[in-house]
């Protein structure tokens, strides 16, 4: 399998889709923030509401450019949780614009799904299976709980759950999160971490051509690399992550990992490339990715930028719907940048390495808990059975959630160390 990160214009085959989520997310996202604010209720976790667009317009939605049906989940509790995640509503809404909008991850992972960048790359969407969708409504409310808790959860931040269908098309399901990347620093190497071993490799021989590839625990290990924290920062990283472990734990979910950027601030930004950041995304499971020529894209002025948020800022202000057709894109760091508030986002939307005098060290990483919609269910529990006849529990990937939590935990806090640390144990290996 090839993946190419392509640019979503009109020649595209899933522009019409691409275009209708946006537009169908432009609407009902400044539909719910033009409202007055208010304190949520128990139905606002179980709301949804249906949308027809068409062509003329009607007296519920403007014209649009296709025919579509567009389902908008829990409005209100996203609107709370985009502002609990220190969002912008304009700034939202200018990256999710509908011109040249997005770029899409090509032939996707086991999964089937499609993951598309806003055209900043401060956001992704990825389409999710009915059983996904059907088990985020029903955990949001916990979810929400937990981000009131936890405002610096290394989850997946989910900021809108919709559903659109074109007609004679199926209904597709998506979401909109974070993209745990920046747009602005090369990633130089991305890894998918689980704490299993089983299918855990990938290829070293492949690198080679796919220099660019997320790697997995094996290589992770098979390079003696570390998270490397200082006792601060290594303190309050292990604290959350086992919060939000144990809130997957008892939801029953399993299957997610740690998605780590690693930046090395020596080698810096080696290639210059505007568009560099398409580089570092890789569905999982997927085994090469070629460079496109589609990478390029325009990016308007940092002036026609500032001006287009201001003026929808104003707009939502004056509670004003937001026309249709505004586009604009801005470069990252232009306008707020929403992950400055959050702990581990905080350093240049990352988190930096320390040493054991919590000084500052030579990586940026960008990590986050993802694919965290995979309930233990009957699929998981066949497939359980049947590894479990060739494999040592140990080893097999698909383990109850309970077992699957502890065992994440015990893997990252356990290559979660300094250098300084590292070199040491490996000096009383010696000695020993
Ligand atoms: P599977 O179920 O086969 O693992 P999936 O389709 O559910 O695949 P994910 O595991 O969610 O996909 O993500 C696949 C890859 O996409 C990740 O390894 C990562 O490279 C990229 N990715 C996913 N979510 C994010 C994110 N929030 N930020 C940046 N990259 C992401
Ligand atoms: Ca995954
Ligand atoms: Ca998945």
């Amino acid at each position: 399998r090839v993946v190419v990160g392509t640019k979503v214009d009109q020649n595209h085959v899933n522009w019409v889709t691409a275009y209708n989520m946006l537009t169908g997310i432009r609407f009902t996202v400044s539909r719910t923030n033009a409202k007055m604010d208010r304190e949520l209720t128990d139905a606002d976790f179980e709301a949804r509401h249906k949308f027809s667009f068409d062509i003329t317009g009607n007296e519920l939605t403007p014209s649009a450019k296709y025919d579509f049906k567009f389902k908008d989940y829990a409005p209100w509790v996203f609107r709370h949780l985009r502002a609990q995640f220190g969002l912008d509503p304009a700034d939202y809404l200018v990256s999710l614009t509908s011109k040249y909008i997005l770029s899409e991850l090509g032939s996707p992972g086991k999964s089937g799904s499609f993951f598309y960048f806003s055209r900043d790359y401060k956001y992704i969407i990825k389409t999710i299976h009915h059983g996904e969708h059907k088990f985020l409504r029903r955990i949001l409310k916990d979810y929400y709980n937990h981000v009131q808790e936890n405002p610096n959860t290394l989850l997946s931040q989910f900021y809108g759950l919709h559903r659109v269908k074109i007609p004679y098309g199926r209904k597709i399901h998506f979401v909109v999160m974070n993209n745990l990347f920046p747009p602005h620093r090369d990633i130089h190497r991305t890894f998918d971490l689980k704490g299993s071993t089983i299918g855990r490799d990938f290829k070293e021989e492949d690198l080679e051509n796919n220099p660019r590839a997320t790697l997995k625990d094996l290589n992770w290990l098979r390079r003696n690399l570390h998270l490397e924290f200082g006792p601060t920062k290594k303190k309050a990283f292990i604290e959350q992550m086992q919060r939000d472990v144990k809130l997957l734990q008892k939801l029953k979910v399993m299957d997610y990992s740690l998605l780590v950027g690693i930046h090395d601030l020596e080698r810096g930004n080696e290639e210059n490339l505007r568009d560099k950041t398409l580089q570092v995304f890789q569905p999982g499971g997927v085994d090469s990715q070629e460079p496109g020529p589609d990478r390029l894209m325009r990016t308007p002025s940092k002036m026609e930028n500032i001006r287009k948020a201001k003026e929808l800022r104003q707009m939502i202000k004056n509670q004003k719907p937001i026309p249709m057709d505004q586009t604009a894109s801005k470069m990252p760091d232009e306008l707020q940048d929403p992950k400055k508030n959050t702990y581990f986002y905080s350093d240049d939307g990352g988190f930096r390495a320390t040493h054991e005098d919590d000084s500052d060290g030579e990586e940026i990483y960008y990590l986050g808990i993802i694919d965290c919609l995979t309930h233990y269910g009957f699929v998981k529990r066949v497939e359980h059975f049947f590894k479990g006849l060739t494999n040592t529990e140990s080893q097999i990937s698909a383990i109850p959630p309970e077992r699957y939590g502890d065992r994440f935990v015990r893997f990252i806090s356990a290559v979660t160390k300094t250098g300084e640390a590292a070199e040491r144990e490996k000096a009383q290996e010696h000695q020993d």
